[in-house]
């Protein structure tokens, strides 16, 4: 029986980023989606170059193995990529991307995964997550050290332990999947899974019928919850071909679609993967003859909401009456780079002309050259940290990664990150087997990245 998916896919920057470096693709036979991170540039770049060298898979049409082969070698040949341009380009040094592919073969699935982005089965009703997250609490979690529940509220859940960052030794897990008809595969980007509780998820994959349906139902639900990350989901529910009519518009969205809004896209594989690949190079596509990449329709609104708020904390602050709110960005915490070294700032990451809102209020004896440089442009942006403990427990994390750095690089090896675990001062028994995840292969690697 001629399997293929019946698709949709959406991305929002959010309401708090100013650029979405999140990159999705849904086709009739490839769903993708990879959450970039590394700076204002980096992460988009990193993304979508990911994302635009899978999809003319989309149009092969594999018999066996080779589909799992083909995926690989194209994720590997991206991810080197990513390594020469961070090479030849000073400013995307640091820059990774988390990937999830699922590439539908035969009446099978191969799906390959790195990084803390999510997939989800629905079956019968049923929902699995597909994939185990390689992050900081993910590893706590399988020492029974924190537990799941614990895991959605830690200070360092953005702690991902391995992504695409260039280096060869990011290797993706892979699985290959019976697939049937009625199953229905989701992905999605942390600016969901971090943000709407998983009752909630599982409720609007299992009560909505319509993939785009879905995608809006969930994008909104995380814009409700405030966005503080760019989200996108993509849907894939697996038809007989022969039977019903699956979707025939691949659809691009997030950083890969540039956040042009609704535009056409190119009808052929290879030039769906030729323009991909302009729009990751930074090109200019004016003019072109492409199109249809979907950005989330409030996305607009969203950046206007954002912009109004801000607007409306000057006028709030200018006009008297504003001594609260400026009271509440006080309240709040991240860290930065201050003269090169690591540093906790009070207050909010954001200017209003003049007037900055955030201060240095402790300088660490972390320098930030001494970090990988994918932590480095992490700070570079600041990583919201939430109170101070918080923010101090991640100075603690990069005191950790800073010396083993050091110690690397004497040995003239290259600067890894080590396991994050060491950090950990108290561990907390694992008290409930709820599994967040089942793991699809081989999880433990050196962890290698971020803070995103
Ligand atoms: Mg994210």
């Amino acid at each position: 029986m001629p399997f293929a998916f019946h698709y949709a896919a959406l991305s929002d920057v959010g309401m708090v980023r100013s650029n979405n470096q999140d990159s999705g693709y849904a086709g009739p036979h490839l769903l993708a989606m990879a959450d970039g991170m590394g700076g204002h540039a980096g992460g988009d770049i990193a993304s979508s170059t990911v994302v635009a060298a899978l999809v003319d898979l989309d149009g092969e049409s594999f018999g066996g193995s080779e589909a799992g082969s083909a995926l690989l070698e194209r994720i590997a040949s991206a991810n080197a990529e990513l390594g020469d341009r961070a090479t030849a380009e000073p400013s995307l040094a640091g820059m990774g991307t988390t990937l999830i592919a699922i590439l539908r073969f035969r009446d099978k699935l191969v799906l390959a995964h790195i990084g803390d982005s999510r997939a989800f089965l629905v079956r019968d009703g049923e929902i699995t997550q597909l994939t185990k997250d390689h992050s900081f609490v993910q590893t706590l979690v399988d020492e029974g050290r924190i537990t799941p529940e614990e895991a959605v509220h830690h200070p360092q859940r953005s702690l991902v332990t391995r992504v695409l960052t260039g280096q060869p030794t990011d290797e993706p897990d892979i699985v290959v999947r019976q697939a049937r008809v009625g199953d229905r595969y989701v992905i999605a980007s942390d600016g969901l899974t971090d943000f709407v509780a998983a009752d909630t998820i599982a409720e609007v994959l299992t009560g909505t019928a319509d993939p785009a349906e879905t995608c809006e139902r969930l994008v909104a639900l995380s814009l409700r919850a405030g966005a503080p990350d760019n989200v996108t989901v993509v849907v894939g529910d697996v038809v007989d071909a022969t039977k019903t009519h699956p979707s025939t518009v691949p659809q691009v969205v997030g950083a890969a679609a540039r956040e042009r809004g609704t535009r056409p896209i190119p009808t052929t594989p290879a030039a769906k993967a030729a323009q991909l690949a302009r729009t990751a190079a930074g090109g200019d596509d004016e003019g072109d003859d492409l199109t249809l990449a979907e950005e989330g329709p409030r996305s607009r609104g969203a950046r206007v909401a954002r912009w109004l708020g801000i607007v409306a904390l000057v006028a709030v602050v200018v006009v008297g009456g504003g001594y609260a709110a400026y009271r509440w960005t006080q309240q709040q915490f991240y860290v930065g780079i201050d003269n090169g070294q690591v540093t906790v700032f009070q207050g909010v990451q954001q200017k209003l002309g003049p007037l900055s809102l955030s201060q240095p209020v402790e300088t660490s004896d972390v320098a930030v050259s001494d970090l990988p440089a994918i932590y480095q442009s992490e700070l570079a942006d600041g990583t919201d940290a939430g109170s101070r403990a918080q923010a101090d427990s991640l100075v603690a994390t990069l005191r950790v990664q800073a010396a083993a750095c050091r110690y690397a690089r004497e040995q003239g090896q290259q600067c890894q990150s080590v396991p994050p675990t060491w950090t950990q001062p108290s561990p907390t028994p694992s008290t409930s087997g709820s599994p967040s995840a089942s793991p699809t292969t081989s999880p433990s690697s050196t962890p290698s990245t971020k803070a995103g």
